[in-house]
C-alpha cells in the first residue's frame, strides 16, 4: 500500500520536485491549487509526473473544509509548501499575504489537532524571518531571535511559531525547513536569478537586445539548488522527534557576482546588458544573509555540497532544458 501525502501548492517551483522525490519513495501524491483552472502545471509535466499526481482545489481554509479534505484522502505526511512567497509582492499586498500565508497554516494545524493528529506535517518556513542580523550572528545558526523586514517575513515567522506552538502545546508532529534562497528551473519567472538567466539566455542566443532591469545588486544571499532543499523537507518528516533546521548552502554571495558568474559562463558584458532600476529596490532590503546547515547535515544526513560555481552550471544546463521542452510542448 503507498503512503498518501499531500502536497500544498504543488505547482510552484519546490511541489514538483518534492512530488517527484515523494512518489520515487512509492508514496501517492495529493497535490493542492487554489484553482485547478488557472493552475500552472508546467512543472509537473516538466517532470513527467503530471498524470501520477492527483490534484485538487483548495480555495477555503476553514477547519471544515481542511477536514473534509484530510477525511477523503487520509494523508499521513502534509508538505505545507502554498504561500503568497514574494517579498516584493508583500509590500504591495501585505493583508492578503499575511492572512493567507498565517491562515492556512492555523487552519491545517487546527484541523488535525482536533480530527488527525497522527499526520506529520512540514511547515515551509524561510530565512526571510530573521530580517537584517547583526554581523556577528552569521552565519545564522538555528535560534536566534526572529527580526523580519517584510510583511511575507513576518507571515512565515507567524506560521513557524504556530507549527512549533502546535508541537510543542498538542503534541503535533510538526517540523519546520528554515530554507534560504534556491532555484531551478522551476522557479517563478519574476524572481531575480531566473529572470536574469532566462534573459541572458535569450541575449546569448541574439534573441533579445534590451538590457536585463535588475534591482539592489550589492545584497548578500545564501543561493542554493532546489532540487536536492526538497530532499530534506522529506528527512525533516522523518526523525524521531520533529524539529527545526536551517536547509542552506552555508556560502554566502553579492547578487552582482552571481549575476557575472552567469555572464561569465555565458560570455556576455554585463557593463553591456545589465542595467540597475530603482523600481526593483525593496522599501527595506535584507543586506547579507545567510545560514548554517550543520544541524541539517548531522541530524537529517543532508549532504548538501554545491558550490556556488556548479550552482551556476547547473541552472544555466536546466534553463536550457526547459527551453528545448517548452519547443517541444
Ligand atoms: P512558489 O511561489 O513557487 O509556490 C507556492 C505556490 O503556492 C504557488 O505555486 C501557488 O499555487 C500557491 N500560492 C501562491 N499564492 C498563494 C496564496 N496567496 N495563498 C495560498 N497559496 C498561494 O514557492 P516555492 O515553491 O518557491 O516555495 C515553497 C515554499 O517555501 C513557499 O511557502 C515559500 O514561501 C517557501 N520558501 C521558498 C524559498 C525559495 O527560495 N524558493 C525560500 C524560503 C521559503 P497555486 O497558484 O496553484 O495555488
Amino acid at each position: 500500500m503507498s503512503k498518501p501525502a499531500i502536497i500544498t501548492g504543488i505547482c510552484g517551483q519546490d511541489g514538483p520536485y518534492l512530488a517527484q522525490l515523494l512518489l520515487n519513495k512509492g508514496y501517492s501524491v495529493v497535490g493542492t491549487t487554489r484553482s485547478i483552472e488557472k493552475s500552472n502545471t508546467q512543472g509537473l509535466r516538466f517532470l513527467g509526473i503530471e498524470n501520477e499526481v492527483e490534484l485538487i482545489e483548495i480555495d477555503d481554509f476553514t477547519v471544515e473544509n481542511l477536514q473534509k479534505i484530510i477525511k477523503t484522502h487520509q494523508p499521513t505526511e502534509i508538505y505545507n509548501l502554498a504561500a503568497q512567497s514574494s517579498v516584493g509582492e508583500s509590500f504591495k499586498q501585505p493583508i492578503a499575504t499575511v492572512q493567507d500565508n498565517v491562515m492556512s497554516v492555523l487552519g491545517w494545524l487546527e484541523a488535525m489537532r482536533q480530527s488527525a493528529p497522527d499526520i506529520s506535517f512540514y511547515q515551509a518556513s524561510s530565512s526571510e524571518m530573521y530580517g537584517n542580523v547583526r554581523p556577528s550572528d552569521l552565519p545564522i545558526k538555528e535560534g536566534l531571535i526572529f527580526n523580519p523586514a517584510s510583511p511575507y517575513g513576518i507571515s512565515k515567522a507567524s506560521a513557524h511559531w504556530l507549527a512549533v506552538n502546535y508541537r510543542e502545546a498538542h503534541g503535533l508532529k510538526t517540523g519546520c525547513g528554515i530554507l534560504f534562497n534556491h532555484e531551478s528551473a522551476l522557479r517563478g519567472p519574476n524572481y531575480v536569478i531566473k529572470k536574469v538567466l532566462r534573459q541572458a539566455l535569450m541575449i546569448a542566443e541574439g534573441k533579445q537586445q534590451t538590457p536585463i532591469q535588475v534591482g539592489n545588486l550589492s545584497i548578500e544571499r545564501d543561493w542554493g539548488y532546489a532540487p536536492e532543499y526538497v530532499k530534506a523537507m522529506w528527512s525533516i518528516l522523518h526523525q524521531d522527534q520533529l524539529d527545526d533546521y536551517h536547509i542552506c548552502s552555508g556560502t554566502v554571495i553579492s547578487l552582482n557576482e552571481f549575476i557575472s558568474k552567469i555572464f561569465k559562463e555565458l560570455n556576455l558584458d554585463p557593463e553591456k546588458h545589465l542595467s540597475v532600476d530603482p523600481q526593483f529596490y525593496r522599501l527595506v532590503d535584507l543586506q547579507t544573509i545567510y545560514g548554517d546547515n550543520t544541524k541539517a547535515k548531522n541530524e537529517l544526513g543532508w549532504n548538501y555540497s554545491m558550490s556556488t560555481d556548479q550552482l551556476v552550471k547547473q541552472l544555466i544546463a536546466d534553463e536550457y532544458e526547459l527551453i528545448a521542452w517548452q519547443a517541444r510542448n
